[in-house]
């Protein structure tokens, strides 16, 4: 049985350190050996052994920098490491339900080419995915210097119940098929370790690194487009669950034997929130004007048409509720409201702020920040570089030889 640790390895003290002083030098830059060692409190011993050993393996390089002190007449150029941006090249994909969305980026996450390869079917067998997710991978290398042979790793979002540390997928409305293994078929397929993750946890590391949680401890995302999702992000760490089926906010019940979700159940929110139940609810209640997207009801509830203004206001009230609920359950500095849906202001409304106030336990403080960050699907994708980034880190420390100094 696999325990649920931070990282899909179990790594030994050396490689331990060896990532942190790794991370330490993607944080801050080019940076000496002793400043990693006063930041990382650490003896310089340990970083000379261990910058030594992420050296050899490619993954940072020394430059020379400049003399700290001007004045000094006979300072000596600082040594400086900084990460060896074109030694790996890592993928990150968003499987989105038209589209795959494909960022190729170097070790240091600078973009190198985005392609956006387009789905004719919304959910498809685990095969046929990963066969066209390597169609849509070689499709954005041709467009570049590097081929699908250069990638050191590729990470997948996808939506769903995944358990990332084994590349398993429960259930995903992109898949036909429950219970999926991904490794055999990623081996078979793709010529390099391929990891795949819930697209909303990947949104919860974009927002760590990249976004609105940066210097964050404890701050929740919710993702809103086709479902909803949620990442959670407790004391600066990714929280999965035991089983990664942990943070289902879009299957939280928020009726008793509600309307029908696309999981199967009843009473889920995204029922009422998601994309698809806004949609289904209009062509119920208007059957002559069915509306393609969720800005087709926003234009008609702006042109006044009642019936998209009371669609629109119970997804908010709905969604006011579970947000509170989600206050009163984690306590966070901030929740984040992210998506690549550009028309979610009726979940922002004050009508909306009202109903979180009145659903949070009665207590004399603020209530935690609520953002919006508007995201298309580069942002998610970045989140999956991100993330492949940190695997490939992971791995390639731990490919370094156990006995070195
Ligand atoms: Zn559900």
């Amino acid at each position: 049985m696999l325990s649920n640790k931070d990282s899909p390895v179990s790594l030994d003290q050396r490689n331990a350190t060896r990532l942190r002083v790794l991370e330490h030098i993607r944080t801050r830059g080019a940076t000496s050996r002793i400043d990693i060692a006063t930041a990382l409190n650490t003896s310089p011993a340990t970083v000379t052994a261990a910058t030594a050993d992420l050296i050899s393996a490619g993954l940072i390089k020394e430059v020379v920098g400049e003399s700290k002190s001007k004045s000094a007449k006979r300072g000596r150029p600082r040594v400086l490491l900084q990460l060896d941006g074109s030694s790996y090249f890592v993928a990150g994909l968003k499987i989105a339900r038209q589209v795959i969305s494909v960022l190729l980026v170097d070790f240091e996450g600078k973009e190198v080419s985005l392609h956006t390869h387009s789905l004719n079917k919304t959910s498809m067998s685990p095969r046929d995915l990963v066969k066209t997710i390597y169609t849509a991978l070689e499709q954005a290398c041709s467009r570049t210097e590097i081929t699908i042979g250069d990638l050191s790793g590729v990470s997948i979002g996808i939506a769903g119940l995944v358990d990332a540390k084994r590349n398993f997928v429960h259930w995903s409305s992109s898949l036909t098929e429950r219970n999926v293994d991904f490794s055999r078929l990623f081996k078979e397929y793709i010529p390099c370790p391929a990891f795949i993750e819930n697209d909303a946890n990947l949104v919860a590391k974009a927002e760590q690194l990249f976004g609105l949680g940066i210097g964050l401890r404890n701050f929740l995302v919710v993702t809103i487009e086709h479902g909803v999702g949620l990442g959670i992000v407790l004391d600066g760490k990714l929280y999965r669950g035991e089983r990664g089926c942990g943070a289902e906010f879009g299957h939280a019940k928020v009726q008793l034997d509600g309307a029908l979700c696309q999981c199967g159940q009843r009473g889920c929110l995204e029922a009422y929130v998601g994309d698809y139940a806004l949609i289904r609810e209009m062509t119920v209640a208007t059957q002559d004007r069915k509306p393609e997207t969720v800005s087709d009801i926003h234009e008609r509830a702006n042109s006044g048409e009642q019936m998209a203004i009371s669609v629109l206001n119970r997804a908010g009230q709905m969604f006011g509720l579970g947000i509170s609920n989600l206050i009163n359950l984690f306590d966070p500095e901030c929740i984040i409201l992210s998506g690549a849906q550009m028309s979610f202001e009726h979940l922002c409304s004050d009508e909306v702020m009202d109903r979180i106030q009145s659903g949070v336990a009665n207590v004399d403080a603020p209530l935690p920040d609520i953002k919006v960050h508007h995201w298309g699907d580069l942002m998610w994708a970045k989140g999956a570089a991100a993330y492949g980034i940190e695997q490939v880190s992971i791995l390639k420390v731990k490919e370094l030889p156990t006995n070195a100094a």
